[in-house]
Parts: C-alpha cells; sequence; structure tokens
C-alpha cells in the first residue's frame, strides 16, 4: 500500500489492495481523486446503482483524507459572516445545516456500515488562550442556538481547568454534537461499501490526461482508459495539470501533525478529557488523545513552500510545551505533513464546470463533513434528486493568484501569528 509513515497508516484496520487499471472500462461515471470527496460521491451514486469507477494516483486515502486531525464539526474554512456576506443570509444558514447534515453522514455511515477501527468519540472544546469576562462567548452560544439552531456549551475557567490541566487556557466552547475518529480506516470502510455495491476502484493509478468535451468523457491513465457520461474530479490539495481550470484555482497549503509516545499516565497529569481539543487563535493548533489515551496527536501549523516536517515538529513540540510544560518529558514518536486545497474565497468548489464534468474539492482545513455533504450534493445532482449544489454557486472556481497568492497566504499566517502573540502577551502582563 503505498501511504506515508503515519499513526493511521500504523492503525489499519484492514490490509485490502486495489489493483491498478489496465485496458479500457467503462461506466457512467468516473470520479479521478481517492480521498473523501471522491468515495462519497462514489458511495452515494453506487447507492443508487450507478456504475461507478474511481481513479486514486495512490492508495485510497493517501492524500488529506487519511492523514488529517480526524475532527469533525460543523461548518466550513470560511467564517459565518464571510458566507452571509457572499451569498446572504438564508444561503448561509441552509450552508450551515449541509455543514452538520455532513457531519451526521459520517456518524451514520460508521453505525450503519460497522465500519472497523473508525473509533468515533463525542466532544469538541475550543479553548480561548487569554484572559475575558467569556461575554463575547456566551452570547456566541446564544447566537448559534438562535440563528441556527445549534447548541454549544460554554465552560468557565474552572470548569474548563478541571479537563485541561494549563494556566494558559481561560474559557472553552464544548461542541457535544461534534466527535474525532480515525479518518483512514473510515475512508477504508467506504471504499470496501463502493465495492460491496459493484463500484471499480483503482489504485496506483493516477490520471494523466482527460478529454472532457465531448459526450463521452475519457480519462487515461498509463496502463488503460475510462469512458465515462460523466466525470467528476476531486483530486484536493494533490490537483496536478489534468484539469487546468482547476489548478488555477486552489493553492495547497502544507500543514502537520505529531504523535506522542505512549505514556497514559504523563499524560493524564496534562489532559482529562476525551474530548478533542483546538485553540481559538487565528493561528491556532489542535490536539486529541487517540488509543484510550495512550498517546496524544497534536497537530498545528501551515506553510505555503516545502518546509521541514522537523523543524516544523519543534516548533508544535514548543508550543505544546508553552501550554502543558508537566510534558517536557514525552518524546514524539511520528510526524507527518499532509496538502490541504484552499480556494480564494475559503469555500469549497462543488459543480458543474462544463456539462457532464463536476468538480468537488477545495475543502481547506475543515474537510470532515464538508467533503461528505460535498460528495452527497453531487451525486444528488447527477442523480437529479435536489439542485442543493447550488448554494454553492457563490464559491466558484475563481484564480487563486498564482505564486502571488501563496507568499500572501504565508505573509497572512504569520500576521496572524504575530496578532495571536501579542493577544495572549498582554494576558500575560495582567497576570503578572
Ligand atoms: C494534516 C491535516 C490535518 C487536517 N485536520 C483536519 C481535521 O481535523 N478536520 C477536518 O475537518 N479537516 C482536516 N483537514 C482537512 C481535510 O483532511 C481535507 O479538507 C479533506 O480530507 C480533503 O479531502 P479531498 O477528498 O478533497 O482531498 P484528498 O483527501 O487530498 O484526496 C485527493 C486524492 O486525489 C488523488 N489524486 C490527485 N491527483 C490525481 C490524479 N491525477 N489521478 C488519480 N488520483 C489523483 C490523491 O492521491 C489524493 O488521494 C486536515 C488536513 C491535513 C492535511
Amino acid at each position: 500500500m503505498s501511504y506515508p509513515d503515519t499513526y493511521y497508516r500504523r492503525t489499519l484496520a484492514d490490509d485490502r489492495r486495489r489493483p491498478a487499471l489496465s485496458g479500457r472500462a467503462d461506466c457512467d461515471t468516473i470520479i479521478v481523486g481517492g480521498g473523501l470527496a471522491g468515495l462519497t460521491t462514489a458511495l452515494e451514486l453506487a447507492r443508487a446503482g450507478r456504475a461507478v469507477v474511481l481513479l486514486e494516483s495512490e492508495s485510497v486515502g493517501f492524500g488529506a483524507s487519511g492523514r488529517n486531525g480526524g475532527f469533525v464539526g460543523p461548518g466550513y474554512s470560511a467564517g459565518e459572516d464571510v458566507i452571509a456576506r457572499a451569498a446572504g443570509d438564508r444561503a448561509a444558514r441552509d450552508l450551515f445545516h449541509l455543514s452538520v447534515e455532513g457531519m451526521d453522514y459520517i456518524r451514520s455511515a460508521i453505525r450503519d456500515l460497522a465500519i472497523a477501527g473508525a473509533d468515533p468519540v463525542p466532544g469538541v472544546l475550543s479553548v480561548r488562550r487569554y484572559a475575558s469576562d467569556g461575554a463575547d462567548l456566551r452570547a456566541h452560544v446564544e447566537a448559534m442556538g438562535r440563528t441556527y439552531g445549534y447548541r454549544l456549551d460554554y465552560l468557565d475557567t474552572d470548569e474548563l481547568r478541571g479537563l485541561l490541566h494549563s494556566q494558559r487556557y481561560f474559557q472553552a466552547l464544548r461542541d457535544p454534537n461534534a466527535f474525532h475518529i480515525h479518518p483512514l480506516n473510515y475512508l477504508r470502510g467506504l471504499a470496501a461499501e463502493i465495492e460491496r455495491l459493484g463500484g471499480r476502484i483503482f489504485e496506483g493509478s493516477a490520471a494523466t490526461e482527460a478529454r472532457l468535451d465531448g459526450a463521452e468523457k475519457v480519462i487515461r491513465t498509463a496502463g488503460g482508459e475510462v469512458r465515462a457520461a460523466r466525470a467528476v474530479i476531486t483530486t484536493g490539495g494533490y490537483t496536478g495539470a489534468l484539469v487546468p481550470r482547476m489548478a488555477r484555482a486552489f493553492q495547497p497549503i502544507a500543514t502537520y501533525v505529531m504523535l506522542s509516545e505512549e505514556a497514559p499516565d504523563l499524560i493524564a497529569t496534562a489532559i482529562a478529557t476525551r474530548h478533542a481539543v483546538g485553540d481559538n487563535r487565528r493561528a491556532g493548533d489542535y490536539y486529541r488523545l487517540v488509543e484510550n489515551g495512550r498517546r496524544i496527536l497534536w497537530g498545528g501549523r501551515i506553510t505555503t513552500r516545502a518546509a521541514s516536517t522537523d523543524g516544523l515538529v519543534r516548533e508544535l513540540r514548543r508550543e505544546m510545551l508553552t501550554v502543558y510544560p508537566q510534558l517536557a518529558g514525552l518524546k514524539t514518536e511520528l510526524a507527518w505533513s499532509g496538502l490541504m486545497s484552499y480556494a480564494r474565497h475559503l469555500m469549497p468548489q462543488i459543480g458543474e464546470m462544463a456539462p457532464g464534468v463536476w468538480h468537488c474539492t477545495a475543502f481547506g482545513g475543515h474537510g470532515l463533513n464538508t467533503t461528505s455533504i460535498g460528495g452527497k450534493v453531487v451525486a444528488e445532482a447527477i442523480l437529479g434528486q435536489s439542485d442543493r449544489v447550488k448554494l454553492f454557486r457563490p464559491f466558484g472556481l475563481v484564480w487563486a493568484g498564482g505564486q502571488a497568492g501563496r507568499v500572501a497566504v504565508q505573509l497572512t499566517y504569520w500576521k496572524l501569528q504575530a496578532q495571536d502573540w501579542w493577544r495572549e502577551r498582554g494576558t500575560a502582563r495582567g497576570a503578572a
């Protein structure tokens, strides 16, 4: 199997390998890209009895979908206010509800398909790292309930520090509906179900050439070709030159994860909850316990240029120790990175770019719930079951700015990091 060395690769629940495409295959719909967007689209079409062929360059889940933090929460990479400005209040509400449906999709798929090793654990905390009276957080809880009918719980400093033993944290919001999973086992469970329903998945089968203008779409790989009435391109942050319009419309952004050694007693001196945790700085980190509290999986940082994973992991470790100095003796066992795909508007790009040619990509750092609902609404549109996909129309395949756009993203991230630092420094001085 072709995966980087990650915690998820080391804890795979199955070892099924899939063949490469050889010769010609015909079907209703070709899907290029075996991440969560591609697999969910394929599964929904296969459930409706359509013949699907999915091509993946490496192994299913090789990309971001098989190496992420595993947090499943509501919303998108773009904030609710940004979405409402672009699409209007009504559409923003509908989009939010779709994002929650994406979470439900994952929860029910794990339950209904009895996916082994996906290990869903409820609860995500969003923690604040500077002192405040928490009034704005309580107002946010109220607004989320009023506007979206979505429940969040407010935790004050005492309650929060009972769960997370850190002087760096002040208040938090708990989302009891959010959860965290083993993403690679989850998506391999979807792949197995697609095949059970008759769908065909080819691994080690990079699409190298696409003829998408006629009524019949043709995609070629080194070993064969697939012909179909429709094509769906779901190549995320690993999108290459296959479809130039998609290549121009995203920025690949790298992000990093590290896994601690096994040390349950030491870890328990810091973290006394199984909820996943993210801090609500603008350039924040996130973490969760895995293996029943025996290890910490900690992620954060982004770069737009090739960066050494070792260097970034040293930064993540420094960060972990500023939050939990008691973990100074905890060793890092493993680290990896992955590529996310960001559009300029920070929203997913989902739609029909030409007759019979669909794109479902650019889920950014918020891709578990959104790939699921993205795949579902594309399948519904292909099947003529709904036009919910049109909610994504305001967020098209706009040019992402090329190299200059990449530099701008990195500068913005550093600016946000500096602002976070400045705000926390204010808290530290106030506390001194
Ligand atoms: C380190 C990390 C942590 C993250 N943490 C979270 C998190 O906790 N919660 C969350 O919601 N989101 C998270 N994300 C974001 C989320 O993982 C992504 O948004 C989501 O997985 C994107 O899915 P995708 O299907 O669009 O793309 P991918 O999963 O990247 O899949 C694209 C696939 O296309 C294949 N491909 C590319 N080109 C071709 C070709 N020519 N032919 C055939 N195949 C091709 C690639 O090999 C790849 O497997 C994280 C991302 C990263 C990298």
